[in-house]
């Protein structure tokens, strides 16, 4: 499958560790959290891969709760459509609630869903540019995960 994070990633390359995490994720979410369709799955970042290195919490590549499992079936396709709004170099932080609102919804109809178009008109753009994008990312972040990691660098939860 191809791995959209890294595309965009540019000079980023995956935690080693990720092929573990992403599996063993999938078995414990094995169908896709927005239309509950099982078959082929992605494993997303909910805030993404390049921009979670680029600001310094590469934990939270590993952290589940910084996963959700998504289809990439072309009917629904939830992967692109809910979890990047409609384009890959872009990300949805409202993934979870609106998994709810446009689960059930096809590609097609997601496209002609007026709060959808709302949303994907505003969009991130997906690389943020310097301190002040990065340091407003970072707080969102933080007010979501708090500001301490909660996994190492190997995936492995902290403390235990
Ligand atoms: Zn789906
Ligand atoms: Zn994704």
């Amino acid at each position: 499958m191809i791995d959209r994070g890294l595309q965009v990633a540019g000079e980023a390359k995956r935690s080693e560790h990720w092929p573990k995490v992403e599996k063993d994720f999938k078995e414990a979410h094995p169908e896709c959290a927005a239309c509950g369709m099982r078959g082929e799955l992605n494993v997303h970042h909910i805030f993404p891969f390049h921009e979670i290195i680029a600001a310094g919490r590469p934990d939270l590549e590993l952290d589940p709760r910084n996963l959700i499992t998504l289809c990439v079936n072309p009917e629904y396709d939830c992967h692109c459509e809910i979890g990047h709004l409609g384009n890959f170099s872009s990300y949805n932080v409202r993934v979870l609630e609106d998994c709810k609102k446009y689960g059930k919804l096809k590609k097609v109809e997601i496209e002609a869903n007026p709060d959808w178009l709302l949303e994907r008109n505003v969009r991130p753009s997906g690389h943020f540019n310097g301190a002040l994008d990065r340091g407003i990312f970072l707080s969102k972040i933080i007010q979501v995960f708090g500001k301490d990691p909660q996994v190492d660098l190997h995936g492995d939860v902290l403390g235990k």
